[in-house]
């Protein structure tokens, strides 16, 4: 019976300390992360404390060795008590792509930037998107050149997320911090002409510009411009030409945890939503007792339920790909379809649970209202629902079958 949903002792003392932490310091200012347009940098160095931003690296680096499904029922503590989702945006995507910066980055590397990242002193985030290319990779235009033992780096990157956590050094992370970031060094050769850098958004020769965002605005959005940016070589993350490959094994890493988030938010905003209603009276009863709300609450739980246990299945593929039980395609698979089911039944779930709670529920004191702005940004987030759609058609179809734009996996 290899298949197992118990909860190990660690397991269960670690989400405890994380939900102790959430439901005294974290749940009561939700509203005010929203509003205020970001998170006090008490409560990010209170969850590095607890060592929440080491988690996967190992205890050589610094970091707690643990493995994705035990980082994922972490996640689950951050967004039960955070459902504006920007704790959880900190979180998964430095956990996901400071893994992947882990796992490709030189020993060099590891010592100067994944002992920081794993101490909870340094954020790391991901920058691929730029203002002409988002879904279509391949359309970018940042190229890095070598120049001795440096490498020069150019372009602007677009839509991401952390710009300023990583930027302001000393205030949310002790070192500031930076973004794995895509660009060509040999434009000719398409994506397999990309690589993957490092770059310090402290780094004074970049500037930096903020969006204003619908929702999770807690955790800033915005976009870099690097005018040649120099880096030592050891900031390069896997070889020259990989980068494109190391992207798309990050992406299904942090789409699983997305996959995760949507599904506790999701069900988070329904109890929240039902406790509403259980005092908010109509027709001279509860609107709880009225079974057209009772059927939508049990189809939403239901399909919530799957989505939790699909996006568990993505991060023991993550876990399995890395010990070479399974191949990369059917992670990306698993991931991109966990992540397209727990974002549509989460939108579903919310936008009910929304209605359910009548005129208050639209007001942004709401913190299903505030959750349901949230849960819109994933889908685009880490690769857009049509993309993740594309990506499960292909491996369910085959590649034989795809027409001429279709993204195709190498
Ligand atoms: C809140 C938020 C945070 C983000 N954070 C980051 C970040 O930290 N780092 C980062 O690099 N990026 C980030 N992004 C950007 C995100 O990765 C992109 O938005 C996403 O990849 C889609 O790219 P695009 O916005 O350029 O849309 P486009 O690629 O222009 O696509 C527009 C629409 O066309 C659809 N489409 C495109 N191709 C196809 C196709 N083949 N078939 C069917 N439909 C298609 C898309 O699904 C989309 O709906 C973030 C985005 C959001 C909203």
């Amino acid at each position: 019976m290899p298949i197992d949903f118990t909860i190990t002792k660690e397991q269960e003392e670690l989400k405890a300390a994380v939900r102790e932490f959430g439901e005294k310091y974290i749940a009561p200012k939700v509203v005010e992360f929203e509003e205020k347009g970001m998170i006090p940098p008490d409560i990010v160095q209170g969850l590095a404390k607890l060592g929440v931003f080491g988690l996967l690296f190992p205890e050589k680096y610094d970091g707690l060795g643990l493995d994705p499904i035990t980082a994922g029922l972490i996640l689950e503590e951050i967004v039960r008590a955070d459902i504006e989702c920007s704790l959880a945006v900190a979180f998964l995507v430095h956990t996901s792509w400071g893994y992947i910066a882990y796992r490709h980055g030189s020993e060099e590397f590891r010592d100067a930037v994944i002992r920081k990242a794993a101490r909870g002193d340094l954020w790391i985030g991901i920058a691929t998107t730029e203002p002409g290319a988002g879904s279509d990779l391949v359309s970018m235009t940042s190229s890095a050149r070598r120049d001795g033992k440096e490498y020069v780096v150019s372009g602007e990157k677009a839509f991401i997320s952390g710009v300023r956590e990583a930027r302001e050094k000393g205030v949310w992370f002790k070192e500031g911090g930076g973004h794995n970031t895509l660009v060509y060094t040999d434009k000719s050769k398409g994506h397999r002409g990309m690589t993957f850098f490092f770059i310090p958004l402290t780094d004074e020769r970049i500037t930096i510009r903020f969006e204003k965002e619908l929702g999770r605005r807690g955790w800033s959005w915005g976009s870099f411009v690097m005018n040649d940016v120099r880096v030592p070589e050891y900031y390069r993350i896997g070889e020259e030409g990989r980068g494109f490959y190391i992207a798309m094994e990050g992406f299904d890493h942090a789409r699983a945890y997305i996959a995760l988030t949507c599904a506790v938010a999701g069900k988070r905003a329904l109890e929240i939503a039902l406790d509403y209603i259980k005092q908010r009276r109509a027709f001279g009863a509860p609107i709880a007792t009225f079974q057209g709300i009772q059927f939508q609450l049990a189809d939403h739980w239901a399909n919530l339920d799957a989505a939790y246990a699909l996006a568990l299945k993505a991060l023991w593929a993550v876990k399995m790909e890395e010990e070479g039980k399974i191949e990369r395609f059917e992670v990306t698979k698993i991931a991109a379809e966990a992540k397209s089911f727990a974002t549509r039944v989460a939108k579903a779930a919310l936008d009910d649970a929304l209605r359910w709670m009548g005129a208050y529920g639209y007001t942004l004191e709401n913190p299903v209202a505030i959750a349901w702005k949230a849960i819109k940004s994933y889908d685009l987030a880490e690769g857009s629902l049509d993309i993740m759609r594309v990506i499960v058609a292909r491996e369910v179809i085959g590649r034989e079958w795809l027409t001429k734009v279709t993204p195709k996996r190498t």
